[in-house]
């Protein structure tokens, strides 16, 4: 029997991929606390008393976890406790557990000569830039443990790696869907923690926005990847809301809301709408 002539080739893939009465699967998320172990990230102190970004890290993926479990997500975080992870480990796990989104949480820190009072919530996905400050910051998140796990910046035009001509279609794939992510992630942050009307405007200092860096948690990533800054450690109203349990349930239910939103607009005309409409930084 010719099956082309009654059923058309992509039907007949939807039907292999997925067998009539196939559970449909929990959208998965990895969370990945930033940091750990050896590697504390930024670190504030004050009065004697030492915040590290790693420990602020692992307090919010735990709160975020618990709500979006609530609303149906299945979450994985890379680790549980406060240990020493590569880079790579982290999204090595994402694609084993084939998931859906990989969403690595981190405090940003000045760099030496930049803006005291910076603060507010900036969210990344993957490229690598020339813009300087994105880089420095990229070059600190990538910096485990002195540097010694990071490897050179692969430059895909000198590249003849094909391993990393494969990782740069995949890459490509998943860019503009990382887009909307970061897009969604980074929207709802700065709705959700607004204290009035007015902070909600584009323009406010919360608002750092969607940006782009070469990351190196991110480039292992099989999936739409985002890592979010969810503020300034050494600034003390961001630093008052990671701290604070109100202040994390407020960025558990923005991560929640976005996530939501991302897994609803999956493959619809107004996702597509989402990534065309969102500027980036
Ligand atoms: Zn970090």
């Amino acid at each position: 029997m010719n099956w082309n002539r009654i059923i058309s080739l992509p039907a007949l893939l939807i039907l292999i991929a997925e067998p009539a009465g196939a559970a449909v699967r929990p959208f998965r998320v990895v969370l990945d606390p930033g940091h750990g172990g050896a590697d504390e990230g930024t670190v504030h102190t004050a009065g004697g008393k030492k915040t590290a970004e790693k420990e602020v890290t692992l307090m919010l993926a735990r709160t975020v976890a618990r709500s979006l479990r609530a609303r149906g997500f299945e979450v994985h975080l890379t680790r549980e406790q406060d240990v020493t992870m590569n880079l790579s480990d982290r999204t090595a796990m994402a694609n084993r557990l084939k998931a859906d989104a990989f969403i690595s949480l981190h405090m940003n820190a000045t760099a030496e000569g930049g803006d005291p009072n910076a603060r507010g919530f900036e969210t990344y996905f993957l490229n690598s830039t020339t813009d300087e400050s994105s880089r420095r910051l990229a070059h600190f998140e990538n910096s485990v443990l002195g540097g010694s796990e990071v490897p050179e910046i692969p430059q895909a035009e000198e590249g003849n790696d094909v391993a990393l001509i494969l990782k740069d279609l995949r890459l490509d794939a998943n860019l503009a869907e990382s887009k909307r992510l970061a897009c969604h992630l980074q929207h709802q942050l700065v709705q959700f923690t607004a204290t009035d009307p007015a902070e909600v405007v584009s323009e406010s200092p919360r608002n750092r926005g969607i940006r782009q860096a070469l990351f190196y948690v991110l480039l292992g990533a099989d999936m739409p990847a985002a890592l979010v800054e969810a503020g300034f450690l050494k600034h003390p109203k961001d630093r008052a809301l990671v701290l604070s349990a109100d202040g994390q349930a407020k960025i558990a239910a923005a991560l929640t809301r976005a996530l939501e939103r991302f897994r609803l607009l999956r493959g619809t005309a107004q996702a597509r709408q989402v990534v065309s409409n969102c500027k980036v930084h």
